[in-house]
């Protein structure tokens, strides 16, 4: 039994066969009808649910306690005490056989139940009556099978002579499970007794058919032991108890049988496992990305971990579990570099999720991680200026708003950051002046996004006369010619356009030196 590389408690279902290891259905990429490998994107070889089921020899203890319950062990006694009873009474040989056989036929008839309801992974003996509701014919069937495999064996020891009679019996010995497997999967007596399918299952099955073999043949030489021991002294009873013996054996056999079946399900080309897989639904393209990042992350793959994470930031824009996992991860491990590059799409997040509370404890979990980090977002930067100042942390609130007309010129909200630079500065000693001067600076920068929101709007007035203008000439043009599209053959338009960017830059500069 093979285990998941990324879950050691785990049985495995999956083997990739290019990286030498075992996965669970977890840890493997479901996206497509064959599972692939996360880690090189292989096809994965299935294990099946064969794989998690323990090999039978590591459950000898539980077999043998299969049959020990009220139900199935009076079954055992009574038709051991009737197989009994048909070999007392030689006067009467009809009667005797037809006793034998139906002992033999009961007995055979349940284990073979056995078989199939352990084979659909039923580890509970069924109900003696259970066993029965089924018709004749399969009971029929079975009986015929073992006659005509005993036939074979005995008409090649009559007329080969021992040795090849001999080799022949036990060929039919070693392939009797086969075949009753067979039987069990197929329900086709020719398909059972054909013997290329017999070999076919043993080559499947491999070495653990031949311990179940081993395993049959201890059972038998124990029952004449048996014999050996205790038919000397009362042969009636000698025969009782080899009978119950044999035919709990029987049932252990058979049991053992059908778990041989459910263990290689998958070899032997049907699965147990069909009807909890349709009941299970897909994953979800989220689960798959979480679990492709789990696996990358137990392989050591941190490069793969961030690239993938910056997918599922990419595609899963409201996913808590991805942002806070990530960022978990990158506190624990102390990453710098990459918690500065990550601070800001956290914050953001925090931002969009609407958990304000976690902003500034947040930003001060960044700056154990990555001292020197600032966001790069004149915005975030004021915003969490604003929360510094209410809970008194000025120092790391003019941290943040320090120098921000040179970082941002553009940011129409530089005003009101130098007039909070300046209310926060009033609150640290000795720092009126710088107080002050953050004042006259907000002025100044208001004055000058005054002028440029003014410039703004003159040019916007502006263009759309030009706009006017020019639609009215094209049009004019347009009708006439059916021409291309405008702008592209005249001059005129794309020439009106070009004089519109110095506006900008001419008021820009005038302010400046104003
Ligand atoms: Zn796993
Ligand atoms: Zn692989």
């Amino acid at each position: 039994m093979d285990y998941c590389k990324y879950h050691p408690l785990d049985g495995a279902t999956y083997a990739c066969r290019a990286c030498n290891i075992c996965q669970c259905d977890k840890c493997v990429d479901d996206e497509h009808r064959a599972a692939h490998c996360f880690v090189c994107g292989a096809v994965l070889e299935s294990l099946g649910s064969a794989n998690t089921v323990e090999p039978f020899w590591r459950r000898l203890k539980e077999a043998f306690k299969y049959p020990v319950n009220a139900n199935s062990m009076s079954l055992i006694v009574i038709t051991a005490l009737i197989s009994v009873l048909a070999t007392l009474m030689p006067f009467l040989w009809i009667l005797s056989l037809v006793l034998y056989l139906f002992a033999a036929g009961s007995i055979m008839k349940y284990s073979f139940t056995c078989l199939e309801r352990t084979a659909m992974g039923e580890m509970k003996a069924p109900d003696v009556m259970d066993a029965y509701s089924g018709g004749i014919t399969l009971l029929l069937q079975l009986v015929l099978m073992t006659v005509v495999l005993t036939v074979i064996a005995g008409a090649a020891y009559y007329y080969l002579g021992p040795a090849l009679g001999g080799l022949l019996g036990f060929i039919a010995v070693f392939s009797y499970p086969a075949i009753l497997i067979r039987f069990a999967q197929t329900e086709s007596m020719l398909e059972a007794m054909n013997p290329f399918a017999a070999v076919a299952l043993m080559a499947a099955i491999g070495l653990p058919y031949g311990l179940l073999i081993v395993f049959m043949l201890i059972m038998m030489t124990s029952v004449g032991v048996l014999h050996e021991w205790i038919g000397a002294l009362v042969p009636a009873v000698s025969y009782l108890l080899q009978s119950i013996v044999s035919n709990y054996y029987t049932v252990v056999m058979f049991h053992l049988m059908g778990y041989m079946l459910f263990q290689y399900q998958e070899q032997l080309g049907y699965s147990a496992r069909s009807d909890e897989d349709d009941e299970t639904p897909d994953r979800s393209e989220q689960e798959r990305l979480a679990a492709k990042i789990d696996v990358m992350l137990k392989e050591g793959d941190y490069e793969e971990v961030v690239k993938l994470y910056y997918q599922a930031f990419k595609k899963f824009p409201n996913e808590v579990i991805f942002f806070e996992k990530f960022f978990d991860l990158l506190y624990v491990c102390k990453k710098a570099v990459l918690m500065a590059d990550y601070g800001l799409t956290y914050l953001e997040f925090l931002n969009r999720r609407k958990r304000f509370d976690k902003l500034t404890p947040t930003l001060k979990q960044i700056l154990f991680v990555a001292p020197d980090y600032l966001p790069d977002s004149p915005t975030m930067r004021v915003q969490l200026a604003t929360l510094l100042k209410q809970q008194g942390d000025v120092k790391l609130a003019v941290k943040l708003l320090n120098g921000m007309h040179k970082l941002y010129p553009e940011f129409a909200g530089l005003p009101d950051a130098y007039q909070l630079l300046a209310d926060t500065l009033d609150e640290i000693p000795n720092m009126h002046a710088q107080a002050e001067k953050c004042r006259q600076m907000a002025v100044q920068l208001k004055r000058k996004v005054d002028e440029r929101q003014a410039a703004l709007a003159l040019q916007v007035e502006q263009k759309r006369a030009q706009d006017a203008q020019a639609l009215n000439k094209t049009t004019g043009v347009k009708a006439v010619r059916k021409g291309p599209p405008p702008g592209t053959t005249l001059s005129g338009i794309t020439l009106e356009l070009v004089p519109l960017e110095p506006v900008v830059a001419k008021t820009d500069a005038d302010d400046a030196t104003a």
